[in-house]
């Protein structure tokens, strides 16, 4: 038999199955020890056929299987094939997204544990009468294990000395048999509160589980009870015996949500997310690929989860950007859920308060059947949404971050004894410093940035690599001690807090504040259990959080998102705000919202004071469809990057002549085309040049191969290419 096989060699020259003599026992999908080259390395077996083109002699033979089991399941094989072509990525690059890295690079080992039981042959009286002086503790300890059978060698040593244990043992008194152990991430459980359902929720419910197939909106306002029909929807697949897959942000991993699903499902629940050990996730893979686990929750890679028999895939907080891989391998998450939803015959649902543009469109279309939750559970309305207008504040004098009504209500708050947040989507101190004498900006020595100034430790920070400088007090170009602050940063806010309100416990979440594992859930813990507080932070605290006492927000400087240069700036920003807001009010208690801006006037928050999402939707969408920019073009980048910057220039010049050449003959599709320097022109040394192409959809599928057939043709060098097909993120 021969074998089909890919090696794990991560090049363009290597993208190809291989044929191996296969050994009798080998199966598809098995990671297997391979001579290539010279080398050792692994490969996966993708086919199994009975005879290949070369010659059997001239074929070498596979090695070993790593494991016994496969590790591709069949549907990966398929699934291989249709984000290779949709995304245009290797055939390697899918298959190590399809297994755990710990696995692939041997840096976990499977825990094992030695459990303990008493020998079938075993003779009490022998026993008392071999071993005298010892017999009473010897005695207590059979009698201890003939109780349960089975016991841990550890708590057997703690309990009755590892001496005594070890005699009997060598006695053969008690059998030991070693046992795998999966470590399981530890969840607190939580009383599970089973509600019944609203007739809007039993409708959703009823309409997805009775459609079998194809895709899903959800579109609920934030505090709709989505998650409750998530349940119940995954509740009525795993009765049949079928999986779920549920994705969520990874900042909305909460173990409050976590708590939640275990509760109601038990241990058939697998959690996949970053805070995990590496053992711990390893052993969750294993749980979910042998069938012990149904239930998966993670964030985006657990979309390529092993399990079989998909029942669902939901993927909630659809809008949120981190759905988009921007890094390689580059995929959207929707198209792999859907193309998994295609192989298991399973609804996927897309679910969010504020969908994406994109998704929104194809529901309008009727590509994607849309169910609505209008209302919020407990029917309570959506906190009120007052707009202050920051220049106002500035022409009375006040030069601070908080206009005079964010101040009267953050004491309110205080005063009431609630809680408020703060939102702002900058971290860090000031987004740069300035001398006021020379003008000098200081700026990153590997990337074409300026430094975030990060008061809290003195350090002048690269928010693209890891590169640190000491801060300064005067300008090290000039000597003046002039120095201006930029964009204001969440530390600062939390300074500024303090000096009015010194009293109140202040906590500031972002990504400096969440660097270790643990600190976000106990910074969320600790949130939870103080009255007052006020929490600081960036896009973090917009995600599905759900604190009861939170009676106040403020968007501290709500157009930090809206003057970018990206067409879906004004969605974005649409989108943050809303899910901010909707932390307020949740409860009982009345919620407000307060967002300050320079630009009052912008469509955009006076569909977002109205939660008009809809009005809002026409309203972009028609801007969209004029421009001609996605979801009614096409956007395709090509990144070219290199340490060597007339090599880059050089690939780019010629990638774009080529497309110059190609887009004669296809003049009326192309609406935009042009080779530029990326507008972070350097980051970590390498330089970065761009072609970006926007193309009418029509022959999109012609057009689109062709670019993806012209960055295959650069082959292997120090310039790398990246192509990147409507991406989210254009710096
Ligand atoms: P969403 O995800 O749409 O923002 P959630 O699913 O978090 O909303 O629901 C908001 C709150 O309402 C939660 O505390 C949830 O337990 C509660 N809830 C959901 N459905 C019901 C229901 N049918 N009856 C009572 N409470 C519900
Ligand atoms: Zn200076
Ligand atoms: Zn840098």
């Amino acid at each position: 038999m021969i074998a089909e096989v890919i090696v794990d060699i991560p090049s363009i020259n290597t993208d190809k199955v291989f044929d191996y003599v296969a050994r009798p026992d080998s199966k598809v999908g098995q990671r297997v020890v391979v001579p290539f080259g010279g080398r050792i390395l692994d490969g996966y077996i993708l086919r199994l056929k009975d005879s290949s083109d070369i010659p059997t002699e001239k074929l070498k033979s596979l090695g070993q299987a790593r494991e016994e089991f496969s590790v591709l399941l069949p549907e990966f094989l398929v699934l291989n094939e249709k984000m290779k072509s949709y995304f245009h990525l290797r055939n390697i690059d899918c298959i190590r997204l399809f297994v755990p890295a710990q696995l692939r690079n041997g840096s976990v080992h499977s825990l094992t544990i030695k459990l303990l039981s008493v020998n079938d042959k075993f003779d009490k009286q022998g026993l008392i009468a071999s071993s005298r002086k010892n017999a009473i503790k010897f005695c207590a300890l059979v009698d201890y294990l003939e109780k349960d059978k089975q016991y841990d060698v550890a708590m057997l040593n703690k309990q009755f000395g590892s001496s005594c244990v070890k005699k009997l043992v060598d006695m053969g008194v008690v059998d030991v048999v070693e046992q795998e152990k999966l470590r399981s991430p530890s969840v607190s459980a939580r009383q599970d509160n089973l509600v019944e359902l609203t007739a809007d929720q039993q409708k959703v419910v009823a309409d997805i589980l009775s459609s079998k197939e194809g895709m899903h909106l959800l579109f609920g306002v934030t505090g709709s009870g989505k998650t409750e029909v998530y349940m119940h929807i995954i509740a009525e697949v795993v009765s049949k015996g079928k999986s779920a897959i549920l994705l969520v942000p990874e900042i909305s991993l909460t173990p409050q949500v976590l708590s939640i699903f275990r509760a109601r499902f038990g241990d058939t629940v697998a959690i996949l997310h970053s805070g995990l050990s590496n053992g711990e996730r390893f052993d969750e893979w294993k749980r979910i690929r042998f069938g012990q686990a149904k239930i998966v929750i993670g964030a985006r890679s657990a979309i390529f989860a092993p399990v079989s028999d998909v029942g669902v895939i939901i993927l909630d907080e659809e809008h949120d950007p981190s759905y988009q891989a921007d890094s390689n391998p580059r995929f959207i998450t929707h198209i792999v859920a859907k193309f998994r939803g295609e192989y298991n015959h399973c609804p996927v649902i897309f679910g969010s308060a504020t969908p994406a543009l994109s998704t929104f469109n194809l529901a309008e279309n009727g590509d994607i059947t849309e169910h609505r939750l209008p209302n919020r559970v407990n029917n309570k309305p959506m906190p009120h949404i007052e707009i202050v207008n920051m220049c106002d504040e500035m022409l009375m004098g006040n030069t601070g971050l908080f206009s005079e009504r964010l101040k009267e209500e953050l004491k309110r708050v205080v005063d009431e004894k609630n809680q408020a947040m703060l939102f702002l989507n900058r971290r860090g101190f000031s987004s740069y410093l300035i001398c006021r004498e020379c003008g000098y900006v200081p700026k990153c020595e590997d990337c074409d940035v300026s430094l975030v100034y990060h008061k809290e430790d003195n350090l002048l920070k690269c928010h693209y690599c890891s590169n640190r400088y000491k801060a300064f007090k005067e300008c090290p170009k000039c000597g003046s001690s002039y120095i201006r602050l930029g964009a204001s940063g969440t530390q600062k806010v939390v300074e500024e807090l303090h000096s009015f309100l010194p009293e109140v416990t202040i906590l500031r979440m972002d990504f400096d504040t969440t660097k270790n594992r643990g600190d976000l859930v106990n910074l969320l813990d600790k949130f939870a259990n103080t009255k007052p507080c006020i929490l600081v932070g960036t896009q973090m605290i917009a995600k599905g959080h759900d604190f009861p006492a939170v009676t106040l927000v403020g968007i501290v400087d709500a157009d930090v998102s809206l003057h970018v240069s990206d067409y879906k700036a004004t969605e974005r920003t649409f989108q943050l705000i809303t899910q901010v807001a909707g932390r307020a009010g949740r409860s009982s208690l009345e919620g407000k919202v307060i967002l300050q801006t320079y630009t009052p006037n912008h469509y955009v928050y006076r569909y977002v004071s109205n939660y008009d999402y809809l009005g809002f939707f026409d309203r972009e969408k028609n801007l969209r469809e004029v421009a001609q920019f996605p979801p009614f073009s096409k956007l395709v980048r090509i990144l070219i990057t290199s340490v060597d910057e007339e090599k880059a220039v050089q690939i780019t010049r010629q990638f774009y002549e080529s497309i110059a050449e190609f887009k004669t003959e296809h003049e009326d599709e192309f609406l935009y085309c042009k080779a530029m320097s990326a507008p972070v022109k350097r980051i970590e040394r390498k330089f970065r040049y761009q072609i970006i192409c926007r193309y009418k959809l029509k022959e999109e599928k012609l057009i689109t191969d062709y670019l993806f057939s012209l960055v295959d043709k650069s082959g292997d060098t120090d310039v790398k290419v990246f192509i990147e097909v409507n991406p989210s993120n254009l710096s």
